[in-house]
């Protein structure tokens, strides 16, 4: 849920925490939070606090997938993907040393 959304919604998690209850937050920039989602996913119906297919679940892997499409910087050969905050910008060469087949250097975010 984008945070507007989860601070304004009054049926949203954040909304619904009690007012001293600890709360762990996941931004979507941080490269470690779609497969923290996922494991909470495979928890939650491993302790049988859901089911596939809830609307929790559904919600919490569409969250997970619309995370991986936000501001991800992609390089097109090997398919790295950077989201931590980086000094790395579209047109900078994969870290990753990847050459196109005509010898000429890979850039991030620029299809090849
Ligand atoms: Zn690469």
């Amino acid at each position: 849920m984008k945070k507007s959304k989860e601070l304004t919604d009054q049926k949203s998690c954040m909304s619904r925490a009690k007012d001293d209850e600890m709360v762990f937050v996941l931004l979507a920039r941080d490269w470690a939070s779609p497969a923290t989602i996922r494991f909470w996913i495979a928890e939650r119906i491993r302790i049988g606090k859901n089911k596939p297919g809830d609307p929790q679940i559904i919600e919490a892997e569409k969250c997970a997938e619309a995370m991986e499409e936000d501001d991800v910087l992609t390089c097109p050969v090997c398919l790295l993907g950077i989201r931590e905050p980086t000094s790395l910008k579209e047109g900078d060469p994969c870290p990753g040393g990847c050459v196109g087949v005509d010898g000429v250097t890979v850039k991030l975010g620029i299809p090849w």
